[in-house]
């Protein structure tokens, strides 16, 4: 046995493995309706992207991916719903109380420490992964909200539930802190032991419900042991973010990977940060020590990244900078880094349709575009032109168009003008739609043409 120890070395040692790049799709999205999955796939491929977090998908989109061989993993949030259409009664038992009303901005908290929720949560997402071909689960915001701390907006959550856990946890103290009345002898400020011990029971509530879903009877890994688990929690270019973030969402990114023993880590980008419209690429580095308490308890674990490159108009993110953010990411110890959303990058805005693969149809060419485009360009006969034979009709689908071509005598080349990107499926419009370079030719390629 002991020969073989060099031989093993041997062959672990070479292999460094680069992860594939990966993007988030949230397919509620209007870029990914009215089109076949398959140009779908077809898109993300022509892109470059070999992992896929999606969001509100369906399983024919998700065995389309598999059978592409792209690695993809079902997004799903811990902490509440944007929607609470189709869950069942009693959900509205499951919301956190928050310290202040809540304005209502779309999303609904719910507690963690509620049993029902928990059992619900467990149940509906070990269905979603039996139903369909996922490689992993994204377990994402699993926390609670208050940033900064206490005096956020919406800061929770203090329901029967947590009142109960934490007295349970603490029954030397009355209760959890004050976080109204100054004058009140728990108030969170002042009774600071107190307070100590509400942040490290968020933190232990976060962690146990977690490894309760993942680990627990008839969580994931009881009933669908095949699926990698992905745990997430945030990091913000602040001092001091460890135990900032301890004590603002009750998150601690290393408590959480030595307890739930996740396949992966993602650390997800914290609203501070991307929504600053000049946020360098370089802030990856400041995550540094969030990615240092993970590799302190699991030096192995895969670590990425998550940003947000377009929800609001002035921090669109251009491909440049996501390809620097990809290595600055990489200087900091992540291994790879995934974006939410494709759709709303800044490439979508500027970028102009360009056809990156050509393939022989039995009538004809199926071209494939690098974005979706608009149907009504890219239908017309008269943007398409041949040097042999003719365009019977054009059939477009998302970024792909199939050319029904008759009486073509030898290789076809196709000269293209006119077509445009879909200006209407972009989540601005403020950038007027993009038309493909006048006069681009394509033919078969070489590869292509066997
Ligand atoms: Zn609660």
């Amino acid at each position: 046995m002991e020969r073989l120890i060099p031989i093993l070395f041997l062959i672990a040692c070479p292999v460094v493995s680069q992860a594939a790049r990966s993007i988030t799709l949230d397919v509620s999205f209007p870029y990914y309706q009215e089109r076949s999955d398959e140009s779908i796939v077809e898109e993300i491929r022509a892109n470059d992207f070999g992992d896929i977090r999606l969001i509100s998908a369906k399983p024919p989109l998700v065995e389309a991916f598999k059978e592409a061989n792209i690695q993809t993993w079902l997004l799903t949030f811990m902490n509440g719903a944007y929607s609470t259409a189709g869950l069942p009664d009693g959900w509205k038992n499951w919301q956190m109380k928050l310290s202040k009303p809540a304005k209502p901005d779309g999303f609904t908290y719910f507690c963690c420490n509620n049993p029902a929720y928990r059992k619900w949560k467990r149940d509906q997402l070990v269905e979603a992964l039996s139903a369909s071909e996922y490689y992993g689960v994204d377990l994402v915001e699993p926390y609670f909200p208050g940033y900064p701390d206490p005096t956020a907006d919406i800061y929770g959550c203090l329901c029967d539930h947590c009142v109960a856990a934490f007295k349970k946890m603490y029954p030397e103290m009355k209760g959890p802190p004050d976080f109204s009345d100054p004058k009140s002898p728990r108030y969170w400020k002042t009774d600071k032991a107190l307070y100590e011990r509400w942040v490290g029971f968020r933190v232990a509530s976060v962690v146990s419900y977690l490894d309760e879903i993942v680990n627990g009877a008839e969580g994931i890994r009881d009933k669908c042991p095949k699926i990698k688990i992905s745990t997430w929690s945030l990091a913000v270019d602040i001092p001091n973010q460890i135990a900032k973030l301890r004590e603002s969402e009750g998150l601690d990114a290393a408590a959480i990977v030595k307890r739930v023993k996740p396949d992966m880590h993602v650390v997800q980008t914290h609203w501070p940060d991307w929504m600053k419209p000049g946020l360098s690429a370089k802030y990856p580095l400041k995550y540094k020590p969030v990615v240092d308490s993970i590799k302190e308890v699991t030096p192995l674990l895969p670590i990425m990244l998550q940003a947000d490159i377009g929800s609001r108009v002035e921090m669109r993110r251009s491909r440049s900078w996501l390809n620097d953010l990809e290595k600055r990411a990489r200087e900091a110890g992540f291994e790879s880094v995934t974006s939410y959303e494709y759709s709303i990058g800044n490439y979508m805005y500027t970028e102009a349709p360009k056809v990156v693969k050509v393939e022989a149809e039995p009538d004809g060419l199926k071209l494939v575009f690098n974005k979706r485009l608009d149907a009504t360009t890219a239908s017309n006969l008269s943007n398409y032109s041949v040097n042999t034979g003719r365009v019977d009709y054009a059939k477009v689908d998302g970024n792909t168009v199939r050319l029904s071509i008759s009486g073509a005598d030898g290789e076809i080349e196709v000269t293209i003008s006119g077509l445009t990107d879909d200006e209407s499926r972009r989540l601005y419009h403020d950038k007027p739609a993009r038309k493909i370079e006048d006069n681009t030719r394509v033919s078969l390629t070489e590869e292509l043409d066997e």
